[in-house]
């Protein structure tokens, strides 16, 4: 991938005043050798005035920007979504769709949406990396019962498996969840062959859920019978990266609720992938948000309605 720029605000105000702007920006991206017209192979276009679309001057093919990406078919400006991707991508606790709401001067549904679909860029581009070498595995539950025992909205325990890649020095690396509905038959392996490359040494608690599923297949498994006293720095990293989802999760979402959680834990892992590139994250995640295909508001909420308060 080509080497990110930083942005800071100032610049993002000074290169980005209005849709045009981002418009052309766009275009760069998702054209980075030069326009190539899909029909014909012609190479020079012309920009059709105020809206997202590019006609190829030999064929008078049209081409619609922001097609194949986050950002197409709304009604939402891409001076909004640009906004909308750059304070998700600098303030590491995300922003609340309340927030975008007010900032954005859109709706609440709208802000909802957005966040959602930023966050499916974020899930789709981690899905093109596999943890590899030596991986931490564990499972944890998200979310519980409020005091006093009272379940409501956004505290029912969600099952959640984690996988953390190590440096050689075993520090950690990359991180990846998924919410799952339970730890039987080959949830365990279904989870490694999709997110961690075959040869990895995958270290996890000897519960026989796991035993049995990595017995045999493409990874070496190294169980460890969780005993603080022998084993103090078991699965260190992992509990880590769990304490800071849920404190993520809490502190700006205060609990999605089970149907959602996936997205903001993709989001977090996303997030948490880059934490060396916090100052390049606008570009890498406006990026992500180019090749990404979109996802409406009808299948967000699947029958459901917007939940509050996230
Ligand atoms: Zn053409």
């Amino acid at each position: 991938m080509a080497r990110q720029e930083a942005i800071t605000l100032l610049e993002f105000q000074r290169k980005f005043g209005d849709d045009e702007a981002c418009r052309d920006h766009l275009f760069k991206i998702r054209y980075p050798e030069g326009f190539i017209c899909p029909h014909c192979g012609g190479k020079i276009c012309y920009k059709i005035a105020k809206r997202n679309v590019y006609e190829c001057k030999e064929c008078g093919h049209q081409v619609y920007l922001t097609a194949g990406t986050v950002m197409h078919r709304t009604h939402i400006g891409l001076l909004k979504w640009f906004w909308a991707i750059y304070l998700v991508s600098h303030d590491k606790r995300g922003v609340s769709a309340k927030r975008l709401e007010r900032e954005l001067e859109v709706s609440y549904p709208t802000a909802w949406t957005m966040l959602q679909k930023i966050r499916k860029a974020m899930g789709d581009r981690d899905g093109d990396y596999q943890l590899a070498g030596m991986v931490e595995l564990d499972d944890a539950y998200f979310g519980g019962p409020t005091e006093g025992g009272r379940r409501g909205r956004g505290t029912e325990k969600t099952r959640v498996l984690v996988g953390v890649s190590l440096t050689n020095k075993g520090n950690p690396l990359y991180v990846k969840m998924s919410v799952i509905d339970d730890l039987k038959n080959r949830t365990p392996v279904t989870f490694a062959e999709e997110k961690i490359k075959a040869g990895a040494t995958i270290s996890s608690d000897a519960y026989s859920s796991y035993i049995k599923a990595f017995s045999e297949g493409a990874y070496q498994h190294h169980p460890v019978a969780f005993n603080l006293k022998e084993h103090p720095d078991h699965l260190q990293w992992l509990h880590t990266m769990i304490s800071n989802a849920k404190a993520f999760i809490g502190g700006t979402y205060h609990g999605p609720g089970a149907k959602h959680l996936q997205r903001y834990l993709d989001e977090f892992c996303f997030r948490t992938n880059r934490r060396q590139f916090a100052p390049q994250l606008f570009n890498r995640l406006l990026s992500a948000c180019a090749v990404t295909t979109t996802i409406t508001f009808r299948q967000l909420v699947d029958g459901g309605s917007v939940p509050a308060l996230t």
